[in-house]
C-alpha cells in the first residue's frame, strides 16, 4: 500500500507552474489599470482563451479532478495574479456549477459551452441568487417563477443583485421562488438563454475591490423561457415540492407553528447546492491574494533598512511574516482538505467547506493588513500593489456567504442545535 502524502503530484505542479506564468506574465501587469478602469478586461480573457485556460474543458477537466486539487491549485495561481481579473476569468464558472449541481446531463451539454463562447468570439455567463433583501436569507427571495402549462413556458418576474457578470452575460442561471410558502425548498434555478426578452442590466456596481470584475443588477420584467430552461426538469421539481410540502405539514403539526417557518434550510435548494460545491475553491482565491501580498510583504522587510538594519531582523516585522505564513498555509490545508473531501463524495460532517473559506476569508483581509503595514507608507499608496490586495481581500469575508453566515454553517452542522 502506498504511503499517505500531503505531496501534489506531477500533473498538479505542472498545471500551477503552467498557470503562475500566465498570472505573472499577463494578468499581473494589466491588473493596476482595469483597477483604475472598472472595464471589464476583455483582453485579458481572450489570451486565457488562447492559453487553453478560459474554456468549457479546462473548467470541466479542473472541477471532475478526481483528487479535487485541481480547481484550487487553479483559483490560487490566477488570484495570485489579481482577483478582479481572476474573478472574470472564472465567474463563467460559478453559473456553470449552478448548471451542473442541479441540471441533467442535457442540460449541462446544451448550456454550459456556450457560457464560455470561442477564442474571437467570446462570452461569459452570471449566476444570479442574491436579492435586495434577499442576501444571507435566500429563504426570503421575491423573484417568482410561474408555470404557463398552455405554452409550456415559465414565466419569471423579480430583480436579482450583486450578480457578477450579470446583464454581461450571455446565459444567465437564475433562482427563483415557485412556491415561496416553502422558502428555500420552494425555489429553483432556471437558464435564461441568450437574447431572452425581458432580462436587462441594472445598476452596475463601483466597488471597494475586484474592480475588473462586473457585478450589476440583474431586472427580469416578464421573462418567458422554455419548460426545458427548468434545471432538473419538472417531475424532478414537482416531486421535491410535494415532499417539501409533506415535510412542511408534519412539522407544522408536530409543532403548532406555520409550516414554513418549520423549514430548515440548510442544504435544500438549488443555491445552497451550488455554494456548498464552490465554497473551497473560493477559498483558495481568497490564499492566492494573500500569499501574494505575503511575498511582496517578505521581500521588502529583507531590503528596507531602518536604523541601520534590514526591518526584518525586528522580531515585531519577523514574526508579523511567520503568522503570515502560517495562516496561508493553514488555510491551504483547509480548502484542500474540503475540496478533497468533495471528490471523494464525502460528507461534510463539520462544514468542512464552510470552514475551508471562512479561514482563507479572514486569512486573505488579515494577511493583506499586515502586508501594508510592513511597507509602512508605501504600502498606503498605488505605487505598490498591496493596497489593491488589501481592498480585493475584503469581498472574501462577504460573497459567497459571509464570514457570519460560515459560523452559522459551522456551528450548526457541529451542534445539531438551531442556531439563529
Ligand atoms: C462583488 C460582489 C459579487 C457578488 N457576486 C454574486 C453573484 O455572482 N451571485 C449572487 O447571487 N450573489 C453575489 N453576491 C452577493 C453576495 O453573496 C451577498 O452580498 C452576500 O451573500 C451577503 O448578502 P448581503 O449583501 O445582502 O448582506 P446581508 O445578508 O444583509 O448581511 C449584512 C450583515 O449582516 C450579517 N448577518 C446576516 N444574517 C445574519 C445572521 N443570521 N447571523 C449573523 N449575522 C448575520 C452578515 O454577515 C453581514 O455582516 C456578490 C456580492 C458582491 C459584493
Amino acid at each position: 500500500m502506498d504511503a499517505p502524502s500531503f505531496d501534489i503530484n506531477d500533473d498538479h505542479r505542472e498545471l500551477r507552474d503552467w498557470l503562475h506564468t500566465f498570472a505573472a506574465d499577463v494578468i499581473r501587469p494589466a491588473a493596476a489599470e482595469y483597477d483604475e478602469s472598472e472595464k471589464f478586461p476583455w483582453d485579458v480573457l481572450e489570451e486565457a482563451a488562447k492559453a487553453g485556460i478560459y474554456s468549457f474543458d479546462f473548467f470541466a477537466t479542473q472541477s471532475f479532478d478526481p483528487s479535487g486539487l485541481g480547481l484550487p491549485v487553479t483559483m490560487e495561481e490566477l488570484f495570485w495574479g489579481d482577483a478582479g481579473i481572476g474573478l472574470s476569468i472564472v465567474g463563467s464558472a460559478l453559473a456553470a456549477a449552478g448548471v451542473s449541481s442541479a441540471g441533467t446531463d442535457e442540460q449541462i451539454g446544451e448550456w454550459i459551452p456556450p457560457m464560455f463562447g470561442t477564442p474571437g468570439d467570446l462570452a461569459v455567463a452570471a449566476f444570479c441568487s442574491s436579492e435586495p433583501d434577499a442576501g444571507s436569507d435566500v429563504g426570503s427571495m421575491r423573484t417568482r417563477a410561474r408555470y404557463d402549462e398552455a405554452t409550456d413556458e415559465w414565466v419569471i418576474n423579480g430583480t436579482k443583485t450583486w450578480a457578477t457578470n450579470g446583464g454581461i452575460a450571455t446565459i444567465h442561471v437564475v433562482t427563483a421562488s415557485v412556491e415561496p410558502e416553502l422558502k428555500t425548498r420552494g425555489q429553483a434555478s432556471f437558464v435564461i438563454p441568450p437574447g431572452t426578452k425581458g432580462l436587462s442590466q441594472g445598476q452596475k456596481f463601483a466597488k471597494h475591490g475586484i474592480r475588473a470584475s462586473h457585478t450589476a443588477e440583474v431586472v427580469l420584467d416578464q421573462v418567458r423561457i422554455p419548460g426545458r430552461c427548468l434545471l432538473g426538469g419538472k417531475e424532478k421539481l414537482d416531486a421535491r415540492l410535494a415532499k417539501a410540502r409533506e415535510r412542511a405539514a408534519a412539522a407544522a403539526a408536530s409543532e403548532g407553528l406555520p409550516a414554513a417557518g418549520k423549514e430548515h434550510e440548510r442544504g435544500a435548494n438549488a443555491s445552497m447546492a451550488t455554494f456548498e460545491r464552490t465554497r473551497p475553491a473560493v477559498g483558495a482565491q481568497a490564499i492566492g491574494i494573500a500569499r501574494a501580498a505575503y511575498e511582496v510583504a517578505l521581500d521588502y522587510a529583507k531590503t528596507r533598512e531602518q536604523f541601520g538594519k534590514p526591518i526584518i531582523e525586528n522580531q515585531a516585522i519577523a514574526f508579523a511574516l511567520a503568522d503570515m505564513k502560517t495562516s496561508i498555509d493553514a488555510s491551504r490545508l483547509l480548502v484542500w482538505r474540503a475540496a478533497w473531501m468533495a471528490a471523494q463524495g464525502r460528507r461534510f460532517e463539520s462544514a468542512e467547506g464552510s470552514m475551508s473559506k471562512l479561514f482563507a476569508g479572514e486569512t486573505a483581509t488579515k494577511v493583506t493588513g499586515q502586508a501594508m503595514q510592513i511597507l509602512g507608507g508605501n504600502g498606503f499608496t498605488r505605487d505598490y500593489p498591496v493596497e489593491r490586495w488589501a481592498r480585493d481581500a475584503k469581498i472574501y469575508t462577504i460573497f459567497e456567504g459571509t464570514s457570519e453566515i460560515q459560523r452559522l454553517v459551522i456551528a450548526r452542522t457541529i451542534s445539531g442545535a438551531p442556531i439563529r
